[in-house]
């Protein structure tokens, strides 16, 4: 992983953080919003409300101001001081008559200093509760009301109150609680995604922990988590016990696997052994039986061969696989085997060694075992007329062996797979029998002496097999 994808690592939509963070997100965004929205539309109307109020409360109070104006001074001029006493910077206060013409209104309701005020004044009909109305671009509550002083209908009040300073303010702050709005909604969402990503790296632990688990240590394979929350030390408690359980099948697999193939061993050897005295030493045999004898003895050879690399894997897998590892000189084990090889087949093999005498560590016979197999498969998958190529060279530290066939090659996405047990390349197209037990016991082994081994080949070409020994 680099550096850039350590700290933004890839969004994987299916990743149970991922959504997690999206559905905590829309919600915390769904609530936090819906709050707002609702805190702004309340206060809204709180500020109309109040606006309403006050407007009502004058329309009410201005009869009784002009009662008593009127007592003191002439109607007009009782008129004209209780609307311009009321009226306020933003609160525009007329009265008009039966015929409509405005006979008072207050100072600041003037045409020339409010634009608003001609279609004011024109409005004919006054909401009796106080209601808003927009005007050339400006909000006004209007409120109107009969002016009866003493009983007697001297015209109608009509009063209008400039909101727009105020809702323009109030825009502003709703703006404002917005940004704020998101700004939070967005730090939470960083501020959860963290804590999600914190929260499941129990959880990642153990995907990390169970994937590094092989059959081989199924019986020591716990999983220890020391800050994780209850329901993820309880997941790793049952998957502990399955472990547990697997490992118990597992060692009875091996066990039964391990003494089926001893007890069959034991027999089909003794088999083979009476079949191969029978045909050495009854000369009264006749072709038929002679033959029939080979196959049965070359079949248990066969089998025993089959029983024996099982015992060799089974082995392998407990950790009993004795290596008999001593300093051997590896161009004398090639050349012997090679010779072996040529006593079962008539096919050419050449050697190549660069640099002799070779000497390793190893065990010899299971080196020898190893060569025979891949040799052997070498001599199946190919044509009897292309020859094998046996190359051996020393490096710094290793010690290199290569078995190169000019066969039919192995496609490309099953190369990963043949060293697998029981693994074998379309059957029908090499026609030949085998088990799928020849390349992983070679793995096996030359992975107990420390080595490697790797494939290359290609489809009609042929087969690379390469094995690396430390020196
Ligand atoms: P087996 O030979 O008994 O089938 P192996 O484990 O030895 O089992 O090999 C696994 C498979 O790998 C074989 O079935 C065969 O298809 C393929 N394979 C192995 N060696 C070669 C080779 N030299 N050329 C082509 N295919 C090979």
């Amino acid at each position: 992983m680099n550096r850039s994808s350590r700290i933004f690592p890839k969004i994987n939509p299916s990743s149970l953080r991922v959504r997690l963070t999206i559905g905590i997100a829309v919600f915390s965004a769904l609530g936090l919003g819906s709050l707002a929205t609702w805190t702004s539309w309340k206060m809204e109307q709180l500020l109309i409300n109040s606006h309403k109020a006050n407007i009502e409360q004058i329309a009410s109070r201005l009869p009784f101001d002009v009662e008593v104006y009127s007592q003191m001074l002439p109607i007009q001029t009782a008129l004209e001081k209780a609307v311009n006493n009321r009226a306020t910077i933003d609160t525009l206060l007329w009265i008009t008559n039966q015929n409509n013409s405005i006979v008072a209104k207050s100072s600041n309701l003037n045409p020339l200093s409010d634009t608003s005020a001609p279609e004011l004044i024109a409005l004919t009909k006054m909401p009796v509760k106080a209601q808003v109305y927009h005007i050339k671009g400006r909000s006004y509550v209007l409120c109107g009301g009969e002016l009866k002083v003493q009983g007697q209908i001297l015209g109608k009040i009509s009063i209008a109150q400039d909101i727009t300073r105020d809702q323009t303010m109030f825009v502003a702050m709703v703006q404002n609680v917005g940004i704020y709005t998101i700004l939070v909604i967005i730090f939470i969402s960083v501020g959860i995604a963290f804590y999600i990503r914190h929260s499941l790296q129990p959880l990642r632990q153990i995907s990390r922990m169970t994937e590094a688990i092989q059959a081989e240590d199924l019986g020591e394979a716990r999983l220890y988590l020391s800050n994780a929350p209850s329901e993820v030390k309880e997941l790793a408690q049952t998957v502990n016990m399955m472990l547990s359980r697997l490992s118990e099948a597992w060692e009875k697999e091996r066990q039964f696997t391990s003494n089926i193939s001893h007890e069959l061993r034991t027999s089909l050897t003794i088999v083979h052994g009476y079949l191969q005295s029978i045909l050495r030493r009854q000369q009264n045999l006749t072709e038929i039986q002679k033959e029939a004898l080979s196959t049965a003895a070359s079949e248990a050879e066969r089998t025993i061969q089959i029983l024996q690399d099982l015992l060799d894997l089974v082995r392998a897998d407990s950790g009993y696989l004795q290596l008999n590892m001593e300093p051997c000189i590896l161009d004398n084990i090639v050349i012997e085997v090679v010779s072996m090889a040529q006593q079962n087949s008539s096919r050419e093999i050449l050697i190549e060694i660069e640099n002799n005498p070779i000497t390793i560590k190893a065990d010899s016979n299971r080196i020898k075992q190893i060569l025979l197999n891949l040799i052997d498969n070498a001599v199946k998958y190919s044509n009897p007329d292309t020859p094998i190529n046996l190359q051996l060279k020393q490096l710094s530290n290793q010690v290199i062996i290569q078995i190169c066939d000019k066969g039919f090659g192995i496609p490309l996405q099953h190369q990963s797979r043949i060293f697998e047990r029981f693994y074998r390349v379309d059957a029908a197209r090499t026609r030949t029998a085998g088990t799928g037990l020849g390349l992983s016991i070679v793995k096996t082994l030359v992975e107990k002496m420390g080595g490697s081994i790797s494939v290359r080949s290609k489809l009609g070409e042929g087969t690379m097999f390469t094995i690396s020994l430390p020196c």
